[in-house]
């Protein structure tokens, strides 16, 4: 049985700043004082057969000390104009819309207050795409962090009444392991019953989808991971026009582009995770692959291209 310790789960949750400390995690319940919840941000472009719609959930308050194993992280972030404390991040998740589908890729941070208060823009977004939470029939989940999947329940009910949720399996098995979850720190426990939580409120609409495999027409789950033991890109084929959903390849896309090797606090296993950002962006670079990712800045499309020893992220949107 693979032994697991604070180490082995979140090698870099030691640089976290005591604003993201774990024990924060699985607040079921909504907090008091949670007013910030944004209204709607949206971006909306067609993909083949469906339609994506970036919806933005909220903004981490991500700083220079989430980062870590470089000397070139303080000069990097001067060269690029931010200040120590100034690297917001977005969450966002992504809707993809067929005649026949309405599909949502991960589904924020919802009430979970990991990263403070600030979040659940993505439930008044699905309302400005005209979309309820009831007319998703599918939840695609790169990974099972609060920020991927806070947005799934509300208490400990679905929210997505009648969507299926699919899921990779090594990360289904991960954060369903009880060994593994007694064996994990304390200030990590509140991840896993979050995690089982969601599982549990989905029950048998649960579908753990193998490496490589599709989830739906024409969209395949592919594991890359590091950044959790389970985490999973989606590459969505949309007959003329492809896109890979990124997650949480990259953190922030001004400092792992230009030093892809560095670590982020939130990294099961950093090394890991470095290992699978250089593959990922070898293969998008390559192909100049369209890209979305989760933490990019919003609406979070782009590509990524070689450039010498690293790689550069270039924005893009079209109509
Ligand atoms: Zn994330």
């Amino acid at each position: 049985m693979t032994q697991i310790n604070r180490r082995t789960l979140l090698k870099g949750a030691a640089t976290l700043p005591a604003a993201a400390a774990l024990t924060g995690v699985a607040s079921p319940t909504l907090a008091a004082g949670h007013t910030a919840t944004p209204g709607a941000a949206l971006y909306s472009a067609p993909l083949g057969r469906y339609r994506i719609t970036a919806l933005l959930d909220g903004i981490a308050p991500l700083g220079r000390g989430f980062f870590f194993g470089s000397e070139a992280i303080d000069p990097l972030m001067e060269q690029i104009g931010i200040g120590p404390d100034a690297l917001p991040a977005p969450v966002s998740a992504f809707l993809l819309q067929s005649d026949e589908r309405t599909i949502l890729i991960d589904a924020g941070m919802g009430e979970q207050e990991l990263l403070g208060p600030g979040f659940g823009g993505l439930i008044p977004g699905l309302a400005a795409a005209g979309v309820t939470p009831d007319d998703v029939d599918m939840v695609v989940l790169t990974h099972a962090h609060p920020d991927h999947l806070g947005g799934l329940i509300r208490g400990s009910d679905a929210v997505f009444k009648n969507a299926e949720l699919a899921l990779g399996e090594v990360e289904a098995g991960f954060w369903t392991d009880e060994a593994m979850m007694a064996q994990a720190p304390d200030e990590a426990k509140g991840m896993f019953q979050l995690a089982q939580t969601v599982l549990g409120a989905y029950g048998d609409r649960v579908t753990r989808i193998a490496d490589g495999a599709e989830a739906a027409p024409g969209l395949s789950m592919m594991l890359s991971p590091g950044h959790t033991p389970g985490h999973s890109i989606v590459r969505i084929d949309g007959g003329d026009r492809q896109l890979l959903m990124i997650a949480d390849t990259l953190a922030s896309a001004d400092v792992h582009t230009a030093l892809p090797d560095v670590g982020f606090g939130f990294d099961s296993d950093p090394a890991q995770a470095a290992e699978s950002r250089r593959r990922v962006f070898d293969m998008v670079s390559a192909d100049k692959t369209l890209v979305a990712g989760s933490h990019i800045h919003f609406p979070g499309f782009g590509r990524i291209l070689a450039d010498g020893e690293a790689y550069r992220y270039v924005p893009t949107t079209w109509m």
